[in-house]
């Protein structure tokens, strides 16, 4: 048995600094943990933090903490493994192996049976495209293999697979899978703590351009919402999970496809901040420094819209939302600079604030500007 709080004055080491790791640390200040953060000088998780590290100091980073964890997996590869060595990265580097490489991950549901779009691997560009002509019918998605997320390093084909000659010439892996002409894209938060598994009620989530707009839920389909929490369990244990993470899903009628996972918290999750009984952030520091996860429950209908490559706000928006703001000092096309969360007491009501905060941000620009 530890006690609150002479037992529980743990180091936690993040790996990443940006806008996850500062909510990670604003929700984990309610536990007597320090935190520490590796990343660049302007990263948003740098003001919260105790302590700041550059990338170069990575080791010193990890030795002095107790346990590290990460709030993206696209960080600094040496620093997961080193963690991995030391025996404290939460969750295990075969998490984020699969996120490395998308193929593998994509191998990896074949292999345990996991519902997801049929899809096969390309040596480089040059197979991708027969494959795509093959086996699509030239209609279909062409994903890097290393370095895609939000939408980069994605193909989407239709039939005017002329205007992407140029990934004949690219000499890397592919995954190339079907163009699944889902109903809606859903997500669900979930947590592990090695003994269970707690899942938030799923989303709706609304992507344009690759990218996360904005999302709301819960999710009314039942039979969809119990599949996905299914999954999220198998998932964890599957993984010997511990942490937070995400599953982003296709859904057709009662059918669930999964896309992908992402081994951390996770935007489509930011609504748990305002509407749960517990977030998705504290719920994660729960989950890797071995205390009891809370009880996953959303307490009303809520949803987030994200604030886009833009630094210029009108504050009406604030009639509808609650405001979190990043801080990032440049502002660049795509880049997350905030988002705001909404609650309602039901879900047209959330819908029509995310509909009215889209307006007062984007006006009708939004396409042009992602
Ligand atoms: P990803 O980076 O894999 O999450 O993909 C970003 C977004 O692209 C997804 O959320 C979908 O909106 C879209 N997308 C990705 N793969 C497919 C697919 N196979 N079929 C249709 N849309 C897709």
């Amino acid at each position: 048995m530890r006690y609150f709080p002479q037992d529980l004055k743990l180091k936690v080491g993040i790996l990443g600094a940006g806008q996850l790791g500062w909510m990670m640390i604003l929700e984990g200040r309610k536990y007597p943990f320090n935190y520490f953060v590796l990343g660049n000088k302007d990263d948003p998780a740098r003001k919260v933090a105790d302590r700041f590290f550059t990338n170069e100091e990575y080791k010193k980073m990890i030795d002095e903490s107790d346990v590290v964890t990460f709030e993206f997996e696209h960080v600094l590869n040496e620093a997961l493994l080193y963690a991995e060595e030391k025996g404290k990265l939460l969750p295990r580097y075969n998490s984020v192996e699969l996120k490395i490489e998308r193929h593998k991950e994509k191998e990896f549901y074949k292999m345990k049976n996991f519902p997801t779009p049929r899809f096969f691997v390309a040596n480089d560009g040059k197979e991708a495209l027969e494959i795509l002509r093959k086996e699509f019918n030239n209609y279909g998605v062409i994903k890097r293999s290393i370095g895609g997320y939000d939408g980069k390093g994605q193909y989407f084909i239709k039939n005017d697979v002329e205007r992407f000659n140029s990934i004949k010439e690219m000499k890397e892996k592919f995954v190339v899978e079907e163009f699944v002409e889902f109903d809606y894209e859903a997500s669900i938060i979930a947590t592990s703590n090695g003994k269970e598994v707690k899942c938030f009620d799923p989303t709706y989530n609304y992507n344009e351009k690759g990218i996360l707009i904005y999302n709301y839920g819960p999710l009314e389909n039942k039979i969809v919402s119990e599949k996905m929490k299914e999954i999220a369990k198998k998932l964890a244990k599957e993984l010997n999970y511990i942490g937070t993470f995400a599953i982003e899903f296709f859904v057709k009628g009662n059918e669930v496809l999964i896309n992908e996972f992402a081994p951390r918290v996770h935007n489509t999750g930011h609504f748990t901040l305002d509407a749960a009984y517990v977030s998705q952030f504290e719920q994660h520091i729960r989950a890797i420094t071995n205390l009891e996860l809370a009880e996953a429950k959303i307490l009303k209908p809520s949803g987030m819209v994200n604030i886009l490559g833009i630094n210029k706000i009108p504050e009406e928006v604030l009639k509808y939302g609650k405001m979190y703001w990043y801080g990032k000092e440049e502002v660049r096309k795509r880049r997350k600079m905030g988002h705001l969360n909404v609650v309602g007491d039901s879900i047209d009501e959330v819908k029509m604030k995310i509909e009215k905060i889209m307006k007062i941000i984007y006006k009708d620009e939004l396409y042009e500007l992602l």
